[in-house]
């Protein structure tokens, strides 16, 4: 086996190949693309590197070529092209030309389009991101590209994430200015999502029905054994598992994604994979290829990795922590203390725009996660809750209220702190505690938003964090720029910030029911479902932050607002569909099967003994039936409740619709499945259930 520094970036034509292949002075315009994150516009380097690609990739086993794009379906597309040309004289050349690097044009039709469509013609077009790396996978040299319609609106996730990124970046710098850091001259958002999974069987995995049509069980009676014991997180790794954690980090290594950490989760089967954090758009691609890999590599180990949020009631589901930051080309992170005074006022001003930008767009952060998926993890009762607040540790937030009051942090000090003028206490750095039920929590030198569900894009999550901080970024930068007294606005400021916003704070157990009580008095949002916050998308605040950052148009929002329902609505009515399949062609008969062995057996006994009792037979029998006949009957209600739905065309109505009518419909369906299954014969059952599915990787 190779060792890893072979493996890592092998397939990747970073920067070390570009200096390697590359004329220098090609090198040169590449490097200032890529630091400016602009497109390229020169077509004689798009050209020169177009062919140093392709020389690379071919020699990589590379044969063909596609634009690499993230449309709004949250995965990623690509269409292929071969590199070969036919040549006059019947031969074939390789070619690849830098139009062919620069500018793609997939059919857009297919892709959701959230009402856009009707506005522009079918067709859009990609544009080569230079930020991003190109690299290799199945023998296809992929281009990470952005996704655009002919009039300009974003067709995918990546085009807001790279505006947003760009906003912020002005904005910071110009706070940035403001402290005198004239050497500074970018601001990039870091992120390190922590990934979640699921892995089962695949033998398993193919018996149910669920999980093949929308990737969570719809039925299963809970395993005598759950996470109760919480046995399994950070357990030792069953080998089976390692072999194939060992197989992905290789497969990540190779396309450059260093994934460091990986241990088990809390329930059972859950397993996390983490990378070392990078760029928002670099560890968008990555998380999105990472996921893809994760599924890819599962089954050559004869598993399947599950993403889902929810893949089985009564245990945890999963998320994807999403670590954001920002720093400096200089090499500061802006979320970590500082040594002096000037840093930690720095330091200050940029935790009270996220504390401000927190309160103030609670809602787009609710909305920026927002799937049917993840509504079963952040309604219900499991960490993180929907109600956004903000866990900074208890030194953090005592500093903030001293620094409100005007009083000394350290009782040992008599003077009050003065920010630019005084040190911060040194020491919140390791005593913040992992408080792991806070959705959005500071850990440091970071937020770990956690809210995010396992299966989406990072990019969502990102570019509203990105339009919020920036916007408030912007205020700030507004108001101190003009000041008479810069160190003494830089206090007012904070002092305010720090009144207004303090409902936002919180430090305790994010899923006690006293905290969503205090949260409603405190007048936070507690936006269960993705139907009751979607509406708050489209509210004017909203779509002006986003025109104010450029980072969507009215209409991009108007067609994410439609996207993101209609979404909604396709899921629940395939998980729907699914669930009445199951129960009609698998549920029902088994146990109309298995009760008829029982009531035979009793009539063969009581001909055969006289006056047998047959109380086993006789009262399974008769459960089996009542449960039979409530699961008939929620079956008909599902079913009566479905074609109803098949008549609304307002998108908004049938997600409110699907919400209030059809999942608690389903979950009538379930329960009574649910409960037959524990009466059932295991041999009639008609597929694995939770103790097979959650037990079964030894
Ligand atoms: P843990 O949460 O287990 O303590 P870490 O704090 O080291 O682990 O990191 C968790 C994730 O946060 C990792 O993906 C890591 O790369 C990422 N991370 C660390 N620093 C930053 C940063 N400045 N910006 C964004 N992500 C970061
Ligand atoms: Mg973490």
């Amino acid at each position: 086996m190779s060792t890893m520094t072979e493996i890592f970036g092998s397939m990747v034509f970073d920067d070390k190949v570009m200096e390697a292949r590359l004329p220098k002075e090609t090198y040169k315009a590449m490097q200032k693309t890529m630091k400016d994150g602009l497109p390229l516009v020169d077509l004689e380097v798009a050209n020169v590197v177009a062919n140093a690609m392709k020389d690379w990739a071919i020699e990589k086993g590379a044969t063909h070529f596609t634009h690499w794009f993230q449309p709004m379906t949250g995965v990623t597309a690509e269409k292929h092209d071969s590199f070969i040309s036919p040549k006059d004289d019947g031969k074939i050349i390789m070619e690849f030309s830098g139009k062919e690097l620069v500018k793609g044009e997939p059919d857009a039709s297919s892709f959701p389009s959230g009402g856009l469509r009707a506005t522009f013609e079918a067709r859009g077009y990609t544009t080569w991101d230079p930020s991003s790396y190109a690299f290799i996978k199945d023998k296809s040299l992929c281009i990470p590209t952005a996704f655009c319609s002919y009039t300009g609106e974003a067709l995918d996730k990546k085009t807001p994430l790279l505006r947003s990124m760009e906003y912020i970046n002005k904005e910071a710098l110009r706070v940035l200015k403001l402290f005198g850091n004239e050497d500074v001259t970018s601001v990039k958002t870091t992120v390190g999502p922590e990934q979640e999974y699921f892995l089962v069987p695949k033998e398993l995995y193919d018996q149910r029905k669920d999980l093949i049509y929308t990737g969570r069980t719809l039925f299963g009676a809970k395993a005598p054994k759950g996470q109760e014991l919480d046995d399994h997180y950070f357990g030792s790794i069953k080998p089976r598992v390692a072999a194939y954690m060992n197989d992905l980090n290789e497969e990540l290594w190779k396309l450059g994604i260093l994934a460091k950490t990986e241990h088990n989760e809390v329930a059972p089967a859950q397993h996390e994979l983490a990378p070392i954090y990078t760029t928002t758009n670099i560890a968008t691609d990555h998380n999105q290829l990472t996921m893809e890999l994760m599924q890819k590599v599962a089954k050559k180990h004869d598993l399947v990795c599950l993403l889902h949020e929810k893949p089985f009631a009564g245990v945890n589901g999963s998320g994807k922590h999403n670590n954001w930051s920002l720093s400096t080309n200089t090499g500061v992170n802006l979320l970590e203390p500082g040594e002096t005074p000037y840093e930690n006022a720095q330091f200050l001003l940029f935790l009270c725009a996220v504390i401000k930008g927190v309160d103030e767009y609670q809602d787009l952060l609710r909305i920026a996660v927002a799937s049917a998926g993840n509504d079963h993890r952040l309604g219900a009762n499991e960490a993180p809750p929907a109600v956004v607040s903000i866990f900074l540790g208890d030194e953090l937030y005592g500093i903030l209220q001293a620094i409100k009051e005007g009083k000394s942090y350290n009782s040992t000090e008599k003077e009050p702190m003065k920010i630019g003028v005084d040190i911060l206490p040194h020491f919140f750095r390791d005593t913040t505690d992992r408080n792991r039920t806070s959705p959005f929590a500071f850990t440091g030198n970071k937020f770990e938003f956690r809210m995010v569900g396992s299966t989406m894009s990072i990019s969502g999550p990102n570019f509203v964090l990105n339009s919020v901080f920036g916007k408030e970024l912007k205020e700030f930068a507004d108001e101190l720029e003009g000041a008479e007294d810069f160190e003494e606005a830089l206090h007012d400021l904070i002092v305010k910030t720090i009144k207004d916003h303090e409902r936002i704070l919180f430090n305790g157990n994010g899923y006690e029911d006293a905290w969503i009580e205090e949260a409603e008095k405190r007048g936070l949002l507690n936006l269960k479902t993705t139907p009751d916050c979607l509406p708050y998308f489209i509210s004017e605040k909203n779509i002006s932050l986003f025109e104010e950052t450029g980072v969507l148009t009215r209409t991009e929002v108007e067609s994410r607002y439609e996207i993101t329902l209609e979404s909604y609505c396709k899921v629940i009515g395939i998980e729907a569909a699914t669930m009445l399949d199951m129960a009609k062609k698998d549920i029902l008969p088994a146990v109309t099967a298995y009760s008829k062995e029982l009531a035979d057996t009793a009539i063969a006994k009581k001909s055969f003994i006289s006056g047998c009792e047959c109380s086993y037979e006789e009262d399974i029998v008769s459960k089996i039936s009542s449960l039979t006949s409530k699961l008939y009957s929620a079956v008909q209600a599902l079913d009566a409740d479905m074609e109803k739905a098949a008549d609304m065309s307002d998108v908004t109505e049938l997600s409110v619709y699907y919400k209030d009518i059809i999942i608690p419909a389903m979950d009538a369906v379930r329960a009574p499945a649910d409960e037959l299954e524990t009466l059932t014969a295991k041999k009639y059952w008609p597929f694995p259930t939770y103790g097979d599915l959650l037990f079964g990787v030894r």
